[in-house]
């Protein structure tokens, strides 16, 4: 099945040239010029991934569109950038992206970036029915929900893929780059800044008090462990 991208961007040339890329490989592509109709189009179209550039012109920009969508929808989402600056690729990653592309970018930049997240985010067969469960928080592989205090918790593909690391792996360190090459790929193993997000985004979503985790600990300036601290 052919997958469905939904372009984001307020320029109409350059919204073009871009599904110029996507449909010359053989992918759906739609677009939405503003930050209403694309919300509208992810609920309608069910689109598998979201290229969504930051600015929009008038009304919401990128960062407020993901923020939103993040309310209802899981889609995979790739923030286009003008401007490659750390705070504002967090920013992005805050708002719950996935990924970002730094414009201007080349047509095998962009495939690239799309394959990868595509490839990244799609959703493992888990063939084992398990569950990692410890005190109130239960991680259920099969059916990729997580529960904290006995309540659904909503996560990212990103969220829930450097979770499931650590919970495969429980009770032992796993470093920065082992988490990074796994989680994000092997091309990221110097991005320690979005390990650090995530870590900080998934601590916000179960521990009890995210600013002293219970669950995921640090190593300093090694790496992280899910642990069970019941079982001490
Ligand atoms: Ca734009």
């Amino acid at each position: 099945m052919r997958e469905k991208i939904l372009v984001v961007e307020d320029e109409p040339r350059v919204a073009r040239l871009v599904t110029e890329v996507l449909k010359a490989v053989d992918f759906q592509a739609i677009t939405a010029g503003n930050g209403d109709a694309a919300i509208e189009m992810v609920a309608l179209e069910q689109p598998d991934l979201l290229l969504l550039d930051i600015m929009l012109g008038s009304g919401m920009d990128g960062i407020e569109v993901c923020r939103r969508l993040r309310e209802f929808s899981d889609v995979p989402v790739i923030m286009l950038t003008a401007k490659a600056k750390n705070e504002d690729i967090l920013r992005g990653f805050d708002a719950g992206a996935d990924d970002y592309l730094t414009k201007p970018f080349n047509a095998k930049e962009l495939l690239a970036r799309v394959r990868a997240v595509l490839k990244r985010t799609r959703r493992p067969e888990e063939t084992v029915t398990s569950v990692w469960k410890c005190g109130e928080l239960e991680i259920n592989f099969a059916r990729r929900t997580i529960r904290a205090r006995g309540q659904l918790v909503s996560l990212t593909h990103t969220e829930y893929s450097l979770l499931r690391e650590l919970a495969v792996n429980a009770e032992r360190v796993m470093l920065q780059q082992e988490l990074l090459s796994k989680v994000w790929g092997p091309e990221y193993l110097d991005d320690v800044d979005y390990l650090r997000a995530y870590i900080r985004y998934l601590r916000r979503k179960i521990e009890p008090d995210p600013s002293n985790p219970r669950y995921i600990l640090t190593s300093s300036g090694v790496g992280y462990m899910l642990t069970c601290p019941e079982q001490e």
